[in-house]
């Protein structure tokens, strides 16, 4: 017997959303998938453009802070699973202003939750974040049940939705279950964030504008790991609890800039050091022998392969970045 009828994905036209929808649509054929959506800048809608045929896909424009809007679809399409992912996401911006960073990842993530509760549903994963955590001293790996210390306004945010999902659990008996994953990379990345953002100004021979001294550090995770990881928590994560999603592929931004230099054939006077970003937390490490243990999980993808394949889609996919610079 299947385990779910009717999946609705929050945010389903971002990178990691549009991503994880592909990948469901591969291994799970049998279910059907509403995609909801607000379209925000950081939306692209040729991102699932190829699925516009599927009969178990559909998708509908929507805001999640909307809460009639939201109840429609529960109620129409017979909801029995949702994936948050809809967020604001780029912590530049949270710290430029904060405002809708609270309104969308807080307010709208308890309308999910409200909506999730009054339609009975059977699971419910929220997209959380390893930077809910704060900055990690060197040689510390961050574990499920420490203190949350968040340092940027985006950070905040998203660690108020995941306590918030926590709390529905607690309170309400809701099935919820929290996934942190760490910075994930790879296809259809709004070329705002680090990764895709220098591989395209290479390829437009601009610099790339590295904060400080190059030295933080962040975990690398290959989105398809992710959207692994996540099917897995839909499937057999436990209620109430938080599951670490990290690549273990701890990297300086500095050699992640030299390694996409080097994929490009170009030398280190492309790089523009420019000054750092405010609160910029210094590391971010996650334990993850949690969802090893109970799940099977682990990331697959070697970094060399994943930047490989990830520089490879945007020289491929030039049309689809060009429009967003
Ligand atoms: P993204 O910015 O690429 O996509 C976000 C999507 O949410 C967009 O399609 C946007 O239109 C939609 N959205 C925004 N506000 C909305 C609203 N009010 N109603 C409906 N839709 C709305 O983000 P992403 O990088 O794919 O991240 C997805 C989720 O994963 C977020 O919750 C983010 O916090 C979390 N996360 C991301 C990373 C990462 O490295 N990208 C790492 C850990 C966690």
């Amino acid at each position: 017997m299947k385990e779910f009828n009717s999946v609705l994905v929050t945010g389903g036209m971002g990178f990691i959303g549009s991503n994880f929808i592909r990948y469901m649509i591969k291994n799970y054929p049998d279910y059907s998938y509403i995609n909801f959506d607000k379209l925000t800048y950081a939306a692209n809608p040729d991102n699932l453009k190829d699925l516009e045929e599927k009969e178990n896909y559909e998708f509908i424009k929507g805001d999640i802070c909307d809460s009639e809007a939201v109840w429609r679809v529960m109620e129409e399409r017979d909801v029995d699973a949702i994936v948050h992912f809809a967020a604001e996401s780029h912590v530049d911006r949270a710290i430029q202003s904060a405002g809708e960073f609270i309104r969308t990842n807080v307010y709208g993530s308890y309308v999910m939750l409200q909506a999730a509760l009054k339609y009975d549903i059977k699971k419910f994963v929220m997209i959380s974040t390893d930077e809910v955590y704060g900055d990690i001293p060197y040689g510390r790996y961050s574990k499920e049940e420490d203190v949350l210390l968040p340092r940027n306004p985006y950070a905040a945010s998203k660690a108020g939705a995941d306590r918030l999902a926590y709390s529905f659990h607690e309170t309400h008996g809701l099935p919820v279950v929290i996934a942190r994953p760490s910075n994930n990379y790879g296809p259809y990345q709004h070329p705002e964030k680090l990764i895709p953002l220098f591989i395209t100004n290479l390829l437009e021979d601009k610099k790339v504008p590295l904060y400080g001294d190059g030295q933080n550090i962040r975990d690398w995770l290959f989105v398809e790991d992710n959207c692994k990881a996540l099917s897995l928590l839909l499937h057999k994560g436990r209620d109430g609890e938080v599951y670490n999603i990290a690549g273990e592929n701890e990297k300086k931004n500095i050699e992640i800039t030299l390694a996409i230099l080097e994929m490009l054939g170009k030398d280190e006077s492309m790089i523009e050091y420019v000054e750092d970003r405010k609160g910029h937390d210094r590391r971010y490490a996650m334990d993850c022998s949690k969802i090893k243990k109970e799940v099977g999980w682990k990331a697959e993808t070697d970094f060399e392969r994943g930047l490989r394949k990830t520089v490879d889609w945007y020289i491929k996919n030039k049309d689809w970045w060009k429009k967003l610079k």
